[in-house]
């Protein structure tokens, strides 16, 4: 069943959402050449915590951190650690916030200092199909409208969606129902509703699609060694279409 929101509850959830993003921004501030992904997370975790959230992640079925940091190759799910970032790198960082029981989740992927033109094109790129799929957030279009915009967007520059992970629903929880995936299921009919509040959340990859999990069982890595990018935003349906919960400001 895909949970209905009332505008009491989206109040809610843009209020994590608002604190999300702002962490998000004093995160993008702080990668640069030099840093520790370990270092990335604490920062994530203690500005949560001040402006009055919980990190959504941590304890999540046993995930380690606050945040999830994935460079490069990896997709999702990367552990912070001892890795230390480094010029020309891309990196995705994937937060989720939760305010008084209710759940937004974002994510953005930066350059570090300067970056190849391909690392640049693929996080243009990953954001537009973003964008696109949120487009398509209204009333009465289906699920599948959101899923196949984002898949055109990123196939038409060369690129691919990954279909191993999914958007989903948010909001009680940080995983609801329906499934958002990023490219086409032509039978995917859901109808959007108002009221649904989905995290959508397209990952691009460089060259094949596919994926595969390293032995520390969470990091996503591309099979290929391509490069990927993710950016996901929290999205309510409204009468008058998409309305961003963690506006990136
Ligand atoms: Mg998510």
């Amino acid at each position: 069943m895909v949970k209905i929101k009332s505008k009491g509850e989206i109040d809610k959830i843009q209020k994590a959402g608002s604190i999300l993003s702002r962490v998000l921004k004093l995160l993008k501030e702080a990668v640069k050449p030099g840093i520790k992904t370990l270092e990335l997370d604490s920062l994530a975790e203690r500005a949560i915590l001040t402006a009055g959230g919980l990190p959504a992640f941590k304890g999540y079925r046993g995930f380690p951190a606050s945040l999830c940091v994935s460079v490069n190759d990896e997709v999702v799910h990367g552990i912070p650690g001892n890795r230390v970032l480094k010029e020309g790198d891309i990196v995705s960082l994937d937060l989720g916030v939760v305010v008084d029981g209710y759940y937004a989740d974002a994510a953005i992927t930066v350059p570090v200092g300067r970056v190849s033109p391909l690392a640049q094109k693929l996080l243009f790129v990953c954001r537009e199909a973003l964008m696109a799929g949120i487009r398509n957030a209204f009333p009465r279009k289906h699920l599948n409208d959101i899923s196949s915009a984002i898949q055109n967007e990123a196939e038409r520059h060369g690129f691919s969606v990954v279909r191993d992970f999914v958007g989903h629903g948010i909001g009680r929880a940080l995983h609801e129902e329906p499934q958002v995936p990023n490219f086409s299921i032509p039978e995917n009919g859901l109808i959007l509703e108002e009221g649904m509040t989905l995290a959508i959340e397209p990952m691009v990859n460089t060259g094949t699609y596919q994926v595969k999990v390293r032995p520390d069982g969470w990091t996503v890595i591309t099979q290929d060694g391509g490069l990927s990018a993710h950016f996901e935003h929290t999205v309510a349906i409204t009468s008058s279409g998409p309305k961003i919960l963690t506006e990136f400001k």
